[in-house]
């Protein structure tokens, strides 16, 4: 079942009770969410990026009839998985405590406004966040704590059925979970899984790779990414091969001295040449030669060199 709200985003239905919110557009900030039905109870994985999306979000669920969101999880700290918190004041709100540590400090709405500011309008970064980032409001965000915290598994009851959070992070960022609704063979991945080139924060990919390994061991039929369509199984193992070929070309360059912005738009993509968003290698590589033993690169400095890497840069 597929309902359209008419703003890019659709709410479908996977498995009796199991729903994703997907948007149509992949890139930054349109993350994908879900929603495990059971009983009057309702679990949410992840919010939106702003309080306004989230609400249009929440309005699109209450228009289908699902019950309200009793628990919310937040796969990770990233802003577009979990600035809507707030918006749920009533409900549990579960992450892993890699998660909630990085939450208050993760890209915070004071950096992006400032980043959207008149002041940066001149700089690479600031134009490259005003290109991807412009059309989000930030100002009424309010970082909201998860109540409960976990590490490793845990099985969370909606109703009379049950959810499994599994912590796999670091990868994708520092805390990654996944959602697996074992009675509908379904995964929500969080940003585990993109559609477009993935972006590490925090690695190694040799996490995210075990990661993708985790999510196929569950068996599940139907995964929801973080941003992009519904896959199978085969989705994911497309996904992880990217990974494994990103992580043998940048090792090759790390060791031959190749800085690494030059090592992230140097190596070939063959069958993944076609996916957006490369610039988002400039930080896989900066993460991916730290953990080969390079110096950690400042988040403003990757933002900088990931903007004049950017095929739009002026
Ligand atoms: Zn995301």
């Amino acid at each position: 079942m597929g309902l359209s709200n008419g703003a890019c985003t659709s709410l479908q239905e996977l498995a009796p009770g199991v729903w994703a919110y997907l948007h149509a557009d992949s890139g930054w900030g349109h993350s994908n969410a879900g929603l495990v039905c059971g009983g009057d109870a309702a679990l949410l994985i992840d919010t939106q990026y702003t309080p306004a999306m989230t609400r249009r979000m929440a309005a699109a669920m209450r228009d289908a009839g699902l019950p309200a969101v009793t628990t919310v999880v937040n796969t990770h700290a990233n802003g577009d998985h979990c600035w809507g918190n707030q918006e749920f004041s009533g409900a549990e709100i579960i992450a892993s405590k890699a998660t909630a540590e990085a939450m208050p400090h993760d890209f915070p709405p004071g950096m992006m406004r400032k980043l959207l500011s008149d002041e940066l309008a001149g700089t690479p970064a600031g134009q490259y966040t005003r290109r991807h980032f412009g059309a989000f409001d930030f100002t009424s965000v309010v970082i909201t704590p998860p109540t409960r915290t976990f590490t490793g598994v845990t099985s969370v009851p909606v109703g009379s059925r049950r959810v499994v959070l599994h912590e796999v992070g670091p990868a994708h960022s520092e805390g990654d979970v996944f959602v697996h609704v074992p009675d509908a063979n379904v995964v929500f991945a969080g940003d585990i899984l993109f559609a477009d080139h993935p972006v590490m924060w925090a690695g190694p990919l040799e996490n995210w790779i075990a990661a993708c390994d985790q999510i196929l061991a569950t068996g599940a039929s139907r995964i929801v990414p973080g941003h992009g369509p519904v896959v199978g199984p085969d989705g994911v193992h497309y996904f992880r091969s990217y990974l494994q070929h990103v992580l043998a070309a940048l090792t090759e360059r790390f060791h031959r001295g190749m800085p690494y912005w030059a090592a992230a738009m140097d190596i070939p993509l063959g069958p993944y040449e076609h996916l957006p968003l490369r610039e988002r290698l400039v930080a896989t590589a900066a993460a991916t030669y730290h953990h080969l033993g390079a110096p950690k690169v400042p988040p403003a400095e990757v933002l900088d060199r990931m903007a004049q890497a950017s095929p739009d840069a002026s």
